[in-house]
């Protein structure tokens, strides 16, 4: 039934074995794909007696207070003890772990690298790497399923999040039968989609409308139409305000828009910029051009200097790379 590769056996085989410790290690601001399926794994991993820890750089954000089991994700400095098994999910580099990897494979002779992102670096010992994969939720159900792990309600909801918002609820081309065979399964075993949906979209804040509205006050368009963009200065919204909602897709809806960029000016002379496509460009390739990375459709990056200097070299790229499609 599924057309999906399988999942490579030494993935299977470095968990499948004797309980001991186990870390799962998120990337910095981690979204519903990461902290979904870490919290998976480290419940199937605790109902067959591991002791897991689960944590990363930056805690999880309250717009994903809802999964279950997220209170015992921890904001980890350093890393205390000796594991047995290290996971990252969804983390194609270890920078995206701000030196926690490193402390991971000094503390681990097992890390597991399990991830979608074409960029992938393979830092693991055990490399499994599905750019075909529309979240790295899709692979985490089936390397469970390769374990004979049960799905509880509480594993088909974090991973049923995670597939959700990677493929913007079902919407985005990363979504193929595979991604609907899955979320079939994971509904059939708990997860509920009218919940999952509610809790993401239907817990706004009384104050939120209006700061869209603001927000979105600031959205440009180019002559074209082809490019529109969001450059927030800081202190524009609040961070609780951002971390809520996915603001580049407002821009990326506009219809004869084939690149949306979200500029945010972070404080500390540095702007965060998220980019979406649809098809004609590959977005990867710009962010990569600024030190960042990310999937065809959707990347991102981090650039230092004032906020307008950093829009213009970044909307200077998106018209190089229209110039000349891929
Ligand atoms: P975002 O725009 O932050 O939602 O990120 C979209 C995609 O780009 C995700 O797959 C991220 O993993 C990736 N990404 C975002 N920022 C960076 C960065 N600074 N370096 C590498 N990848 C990034
Ligand atoms: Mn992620
Ligand atoms: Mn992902």
């Amino acid at each position: 039934m599924s057309d999906a590769p399988r999942v490579p056996a030494d993935v299977v085989a470095a968990l499948d074995r004797a309980p001991g410790r186990a870390l799962m290690l998120g990337h910095v601001h981690p979204d519903a794909d990461v902290l979904g399926t870490l919290l998976a794994i480290g419940e199937a991993l605790q109902a067959r007696r591991w002791s897991v820890v689960a944590g990363g750089p930056h805690p999880a954000p309250g717009a994903l207070s809802f999964l279950p089991g997220v209170e015992r994700y921890e904001v980890l400095k350093t890393l205390e003890g000796a594991f047995d098994v290290a996971v990252l999910t969804d983390c194609p580099n270890p920078d995206r772990t701000e030196g926690l990897i490193d402390a991971a494979k000094r503390a681990a002779p097992v890390v597991v690298n399990i991830d979608h992102h074409p960029d992938n670096r393979r830092y693991g010992t055990v490399n499994w790497i599905d750019v075909g994969a529309a979240a790295t939720g899709e692979m985490v159900y089936r390397l469970l399923t390769a374990l004979g792990a049960p799905l509880t309600p509480s594993i088909a909801t974090n991973l049923f999040t995670a597939v959700h918002t990677d493929t913007g609820s079902f919407r985005y081309s990363n979504v193929t039968p595979e991604t609907f065979r899955i979320a079939a399964a994971l509904t059939a075993a708990g997860a509920r989609p009218d919940v999952v949906s509610a809790a993401l979209y239907e817990r706004r804040a009384p104050d939120a409308l209006r700061m869209l509205g603001e927000s979105l006050a600031r959205v440009h368009v180019s002559d074209d139409g082809r490019v529109a963009w969001l450059a927030l200065p800081a202190g524009a919204v609040p961070e609780r305000f951002i971390e809520s909602e996915e603001l580049v897709n407002y821009p990326r809806s506009i219809g004869s828009v084939k690149v949306a960029c979200l500029l945010r000016e972070l404080g500390g002379g540095r702007v965060k910029v998220s980019l979406r496509a649809k098809g004609e460009v590959d977005v990867n390739r710009i962010a990569g051009g600024f030190g960042g990375g990310g999937h065809a459709n959707a990347a991102g990056c981090t650039i230092s200097g004032p906020l307008d200097a950093v829009t213009r070299r970044v909307l200077d790229a998106v018209s190089a790379a229209l110039a000349a499609p891929r």
